[in-house]
């Protein structure tokens, strides 16, 4: 039975995991990051995502930055537009 190549566990290997985890329907970084996160983060950041008043695209993924988690303006202005592959 053949197996799929095992990534190493923990640094680069299971942030490679995480991000091959295609689910049905496809998701962007940001829905990735939704679903990383907890309950509570994730509650605040769809909050922050709605907000489009006081949170700007770039203020927001500048804030996912300074959180850990690499993305860009332009993947949050996406997925903020729908424009991505996200339910
Ligand atoms: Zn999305």
């Amino acid at each position: 039975m053949a197996k799929a190549p095992q990534l190493g566990s923990g640094g680069f290997g299971s942030l490679l995991e995480k991000h091959s985890r295609s689910q049905p329907g496809g998701r962007c970084s940001i829905g990735a990051i939704l679903e990383d996160m907890d309950d509570k983060d994730a509650a605040d950041f769809r909050l922050a995502l709605a907000d489009r008043k006081t949170y700007s695209s770039s203020s927001l993924a500048r804030a996912l930055n300074e959180y850990g988690y690499k993305t860009s303006h332009s993947s949050v202005q996406r997925h903020r537009t729908k424009g991505c592959q996200c339910e």
